[in-house]
This record gives C-alpha cells, sequence and structure tokens, in this order.
C-alpha cells in the first residue's frame, strides 16, 4: 500500500535526542531522510521508519526540509557549509535544534538565508524522554515567515513552539533560562543544607519555603533532596534527569555570551565555576541537582 507522506525531511544528528525526535516525524506522516555518522543510530532510525543515507548530501537531496541536532556550534557550522548548502534543494527551510552558541547560530541562518533558504534556530527544553514522547519545548529564532514554516514540523516533535524572536533568540532564550535554572538549584541546595545543619526538619523547610516568598522550580518540581518535596532524580540515586555535562554545556555557551554582550553576569559565572568543579570531580554521571552534595 503507497504511504502519503506530508514533507520530505532531512534529518542530520540521530543521537540520544535525535532519534527520538526523527521517529516523532514519521509518526506524523513526514517521509524522514536520515543521516549520522554513527551506523547504530543509523540502524535505530531506520528501524523507526526513516529512510536512512550514506551521506548528509544525499539526505539534503530532494528535501523540502533539513533538521538538525548535533553536539555544538563548530560541527552544525561543518555540515551546513559542507553538505547542506547547495545540495538541498533552493528555498527549503532549515531547523537546527541543537544547543549552540548565539554567534554561530546567527552566523549560518545568515549564510543560509544568503543562499536563498530559510532558517530557523529552535533548541530545546526538555531531555531524552521528551524527545522520544514527542513532548519537547522548542524556542525558536528567525523571521516571522521561517517560523510560520517551522512551526508545524517542530508541533509534531513538541507540545509547545514558541518565537522567542530574530536569529539567534532561541538560543538566547535557552542559555539565559539554564544559567537562571543553575542559579536557583545552587540556592537552593544552599538554603536546605543550611536549614538542616541548623537543627530544621529538610521537609519542615520545603513545606515552608515552597509556599513562601522561595518557592521556585528547583525547589518545588525538582526538590534535591532524597525523600524530601516532590520526586526527583534525587530519588533515583540522581540517575537520569539533566545530566551534569550538559549543565556545563550550557553554562559555558552563556558566560561566552555574557562576554560578548557585556552583560554582568556575577552568579551566573559563579554557578559556572561550581559547576565546572562538580563536573571535575568525577560526577558526570550525575544529574545537576546531584550539586547539593557537596555542601
Ligand atoms: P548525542 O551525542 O547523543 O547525539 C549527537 C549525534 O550527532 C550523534 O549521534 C553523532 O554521531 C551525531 N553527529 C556528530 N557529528 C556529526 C556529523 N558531522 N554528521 C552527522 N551526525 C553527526 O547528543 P544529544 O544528547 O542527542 O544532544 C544533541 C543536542 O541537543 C546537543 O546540542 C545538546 O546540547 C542538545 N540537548 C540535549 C539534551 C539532552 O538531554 N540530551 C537536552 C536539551 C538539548
Amino acid at each position: 500500500m503507497e504511504r502519503k507522506y506530508h514533507m520530505k525531511i532531512a534529518f542530520i544528528g540521530l543521537g540520544n535526542m535525535g532519534g527520538g525526535m526523527a521517529a516523532n516525524l514519521v509518526k506524523a506522516g513526514h517521509e524522514v531522510r536520515a543521516f549520522d555518522l554513527s551506523e547504530d543510530a543509523l540502524a535505530a532510525a531506520k528501524e523507526a521508519g526513516c529512510g536512512t543515507f550514506g551521506t548528509a548530501k544525499e539526505a539534503c537531496a530532494e528535501a523540502e526540509a533539513v533538521v538538525s541536532m548535533l553536539p555544538n556550534g563548530a560541527i552544525v557550522k561543518q555540515v551546513y557549509w559542507d553538505d547542506v548548502i547547495g545540495h538541498a534543494p533552493e528555498g527549503a527551510i532549515m531547523l537546527d535544534c541543537s544547543t549552540i552558541d548565539v554567534a554561530t547560530a546567527r552566523e549560518v541562518i545568515e549564510v543560509t538565508e544568503a543562499h536563498n533558504y530559510q532558517m530557523v534556530d529552535a533548541p530545546v527544553s526538555g531531555g531524552i524522554a521528551a524527545a522520544n514522547g514527542g513532548t519537547l519545548t522548542f524556542m525558536v529564532g528567525g523571521t516571522e515567515e521561517a517560523f510560520k514554516r517551522a512551526e508545524p514540523i517542530l508541533n509534531a516533535m513538541g507540545k509547545a513552539v514558541i518565537h522567542a524572536g530574530d536569529a539567534g533568540a532561541g538560543q538566547t532564550a535557552k542559555i539565559c533560562n539554564n544559567m537562571l535554572l543553575a542559579i536557583t538549584m545552587i540556592g537552593t541546595a544552599e538554603a536546605m543544607k543550611m536549614a538542616e545543619k541548623l537543627g530544621l526538619d529538610p521537609q519542615k523547610f520545603y513545606e515552608i519555603s515552597s509556599q513562601s516568598s522561595g518557592y521556585n522550580w528547583s525547589l518545588n518540581a525538582y526538590t534535591p533532596l532524597p525523600g524530601v518535596g516532590v520526586e526527583s532524580p534525587a530519588d533515583n540515586g540522581y540517575a537520569g534527569g539533566f545530566a551534569t555535562p550538559l549543565m556545563v554545556k550550557d553554562l559555558r555557551l552563556a558566560m561566552e555570551a555574557a562576554e560578548t554582550a557585556d552583560a554582568a553576569v556575577p552568579l551566573g559565572s559563579r554557578a559556572a565555576s561550581l559547576y565546572e568543579d562538580f563536573l571535575g570531580a568525577g560526577n558526570e554521571a550525575l544529574d545537576f541537582s546531584a550539586i547539593i552534595k557537596t555542601y
């Protein structure tokens, strides 16, 4: 039986996040043309119903849209320069969902648009479970027209799609949010441990502060102490959740951006160095809330 497809979408980078995202595009009825350097990732994509290709160039040929989910800005740039620009049909819409630095995101959009494509930066909030479940939040930077074209594609992979502003605004939103998250997690950890050392039951502190002016997401929705507050990675030995290396990656991007924008970030830079130390102490396998163990 012939299947009807909505769009031909090239998908580059089928790792922990991209694998599930590509599978959700297939489920939404799109023809997904997948490429990854890893054979295992390609085999999993094939299993999920994607067409698989030996090069990114071949995956991009005939594509009406290109989605990328890659480790960093240098790789994103290399893939777009070498394999996407000039190989995807003219007029295609491009969506980079990787978390990368704001300057590179702007540069890649500028260059692709100079080659008659349209492009958005569309980083995500939500981890592997949200990627698999199609419940990511996308924060999108680009023109109104590019956003309108990207939105239905993103809707197939997420629960919320927000137009943040011009090119790079998605990455800006992402790193500012995660810098705030790092600060609130450290603040929550300090307050909880200090309360405990002063003889206050941490659960009582949670009950009081989560309903007082100290309430915040790290305390209320992601309580970093086991057996206290809501269920969180702390109750599972700090496994799963948002891994410390990813928090450190986002904080490095935030510090870089703060410097280029001449923004004062005394707490952000302190949080960044505390997380660098925590990672350096061999905690790469732990959720970022495990930083409370250092207090
Ligand atoms: P990952 O390392 O699991 O996947 C990246 C994939 O890209 C790998 O399969 C790798 O083989 C592939 N790749 C690398 N270079 C390539 C190239 N030149 N051509 C084709 N494929 C190439 O990483 P991930 O966890 O899926 O993260 C992807 C992006 O999403 C990162 O930018 C990350 O910061 C961001 N992110 C991750 C999470 C998370 O929880 N994992 C959450 C939010 C955002």
